[in-house]
């Protein structure tokens, strides 16, 4: 199973994009290529009922996945999946539809590009952070993309308010450009209609599932199957978890999906599955390039 992001024609600023998260368009093709000659595409559905039968998966079989909702997932990436005619799932994430939303951390990556130098304090640390270098922006985004992935108490949208306040740049939440753009309802319900792929939730607006309480946990499940069910006409049955990590889904995040009708949710730890494996628990191989 393996797990994309974003799909761009190009992408060339030093520091947005610095994982990688969105590949480019010949290397998606080169991925789904080398895949398709070794092994066999399958659907998330046909991992569920072959998972419940019992039954195995053709060898090397393989799943297309990706996450978050962006724009280029409809306008490049589809089109590629569609002449190599292998099925996908998108995992959606409804307050970025329509809205160009952008994750906290996009936030932070699109404020420190435009941001020359400053010197900047993080909640977690007495010691300030100063970077003018691509080098010293990227190894500040990792330490707060480490720190605020791993720790509950963090605020993610106060933090990243902040760092932009401290850098003396206007947050900027929502951009068109094609690494930040979100795909729109009608493009959603494009995508829903055609039989190669798959629509999966993948929370209201992206925060950390195991990090909520009840009510909140509730709101964002709730909220996102509804849209997709009322925006998209899909019954949702399959999710990914924000961030996807250990510690980011619990047993209370997976009780709460059951009872919502979701029958798979993968995970983004790195790994390979075999059909007898949990599938609230399944590993997918993050692809960037
Ligand atoms: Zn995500």
């Amino acid at each position: 199973m393996y797990l994309f992001h974003g799909v761009v024609d190009q992408h060339d600023t030093p520091v947005r994009n610095y994982t990688r998260k969105h590949i480019n368009t010949q290397t998606f093709s080169r991925v789904l290529d080398s895949l398709t000659q070794a092994g066999t595409p399958v659907s998330m559905d046909q991992i569920v009922e072959h998972h419940t039968n019992r039954e195995s998966l053709p060898a090397k079989a393989f799943a297309i996945t990706l996450d978050d909702g962006f724009e280029n997932n409809y306008s490049v990436a589809a089109g590629v999946l569609q002449a190599f005619g292998i099925p996908a799932t998108f995992y959606v994430t409804t307050d970025f539809v329509d809205r160009n939303m952008m994750s906290w951390i996009d936030r932070v990556e699109h404020c420190f590009d435009r941001t020359q130098s400053a010197c900047i304090r993080l909640p977690w640390s007495d010691k300030p952070h100063y970077f003018s270098s691509s080098q010293e922006k990227i190894a500040i985004l990792d330490l707060i993309r480490a720190n605020a992935k791993t720790n509950p108490s963090i605020d993610v949208d106060e933090l990243a308010a902040d760092v932009c306040r401290q850098c003396g740049q206007p947050e900027v939440k929502d951009s068109d450009d094609p690494l930040d753009r979100k795909m729109s309802w009608a493009q959603v319900r494009d995508l829903a209609g055609d039989d190669l792929f798959t629509i999966g939730g993948h929370s209201h607006t992206h925060r950390t599932l195991a990090f909520l309480d009840q009510d909140e946990l509730s709101e964002e499940i709730h909220r996102s199957l509804y849209l997709l069910k009322y925006q998209a006409g899909v019954d949702v049955r399959h999710y990914s978890y924000p961030e996807g990590l250990r510690h980011s889904y619990s047993e209370a995040v997976i009780e709460m999906l059951k009872q919502c009708a979701i029958e798979c949710c993968p995970t983004a730890e790195p790994g390979v599955n075999s059909t007898d494996d949990d599938l609230f628990r399944l590993r997918r191989i993050p692809i960037t390039g």
